[in-house]
């Protein structure tokens, strides 16, 4: 399968940003980026940042591969997965005339990002059940390059069918990218699909460090693909993608302690999902819809009024666009009471 021929064909002719860093480099003298000689005090440990970065830091590239058992040249990392939507549609679709596919309720940023980068969208909603319309998405693939999967999904919480994420990877082949989104799958990490970036060429899965890493802040996600796939990519992502700071923390959290600790609270936060789930379910005309991410979609007998009190008594939720359910990302222990006491004695007084 020619991924190349895939890409915008701008992209496909480009001669990329070259800098000497990413030439490779090696020299006592480096005068070459108008960096200042400068020292300053704002290190955040010996590295100098007076210094640009490396695009695609080797250190952290090889930490992310080893903990997603692939090869270095299967990894892209950019400023969230938030950036890897946008290049992939920037990479593969041409303004005006690709499209992306994907299916609502859903992340509200690839449509973001197309409509941003002047590239169609299309969609075809879940099914009731929030498994993909497999013949309807089939029917819908003219001019699509890019077909947008969530999995666990966001908003609804639920895994994808397996068996149709490997049918659409069959279904697309020659004709598109598929993306899977996996920014909760460290949550249930056995539902991964990494293992089939070996036999499907034409699938990029997107990473995080903001959720069960518990790095929001840090602004650190990543591409898995085939190397044809992480090419293109570069050519299109800017020269220096990644702060100093960002690389270091990251490979902190990536080490064997960062990685013990992650799963130890990837833990911690199912049993407060477990907790809500079962207090929630309880009450009168409510239904908790399974979830595996970080997070639980609730419908509620009246969710705008309930949604509204919680606001003004101070707990933020967020109001999800399914009618009358809210979504609730899982906190700590203490929260996870206070939100279930609140809402108990809410729905008491309905
Ligand atoms: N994908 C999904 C499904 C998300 O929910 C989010 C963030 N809410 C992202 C991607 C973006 O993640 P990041 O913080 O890495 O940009």
């Amino acid at each position: 399968m020619d991924i190349n021929a895939l890409a915008r064909e701008n992209v496909r002719q480009l001669t990329p940003y070259l800098s000497a860093r990413r030439l490779g480099g090696n020299g006592d003298v480096w005068l070459n980026a108008n960096e200042s000689p400068f020292d300053n005090d704002y290190t955040v440990s010996g590295n100098r940042l007076n210094r640009y970065s490396t695009c695609q830091p080797q250190a952290l590239i090889d930490a992310y591969a080893a903990y997603a058992g692939l090869e270095a040249n299967q990894v892209l990392t950019s400023r969230g997965a938030d950036e890897g939507i946008e290049l992939l549609i920037r990479t593969f679709c041409e303004p005006g005339d690709d499209s992306i596919l994907f299916c609502p309720p859903t992340y509200g940023m690839y449509g973001v990002s197309a409509e941003t980068c002047g590239v169609n969208r299309k969609t075809v909603p879940l099914r009731d059940d929030w498994q993909l319309d497999m013949p309807a998405i089939e029917a819908s693939l003219d001019t699509v390059k890019l077909v947008f999967v969530c999995n666990p999904n966001n908003p609804t919480g639920n895994l994808i069918d397996r068996q149709d994420i490997e049918r659409l990877l069959e279904m697309t082949k020659d004709k598109a990218i598929v993306v899977l989104d996996e920014a909760y799958i460290d949550f249930h990490l056995e539902a991964t699909s990494t293992d089939l970036l070996a036999r499907y060429p034409n699938l990029a899965i997107l990473r995080t460090l903001s959720k069960a890493f518990a790095l929001a802040g840090l602004r650190c996600g990543f591409t898995l693909a085939s190397p044809a796939i992480i090419e293109l990519m570069l050519k299109v992502i800017p020269p220096y993608p990644v702060p100093v700071p960002v690389e270091e923390i990251a490979c902190q959290a990536l080490s064997e302690a960062g990685l013990a600790k992650m799963k130890f609270q990837t833990l911690d936060l199912s049993a407060n999902r477990a907790y809500l789930q079962a207090g929630l379910s309880m009450l009168p005309g409510v239904d908790v819809f399974d979830g595996y991410g970080n997070f639980l979609l609730i419908r509620f007998p009246n969710a705008d009024a309930l949604f509204s009190r919680l606001w003004d008594n101070g707990i933020i939720l967020r109001r999800s666009p399914i009618e009358n359910c809210i979504r609730l990302s899982i906190g700590n222990r203490e929260e996870c009471e206070k939100t279930l006491a609140f809402i108990r004695e809410q729905l008491a007084e309905q």
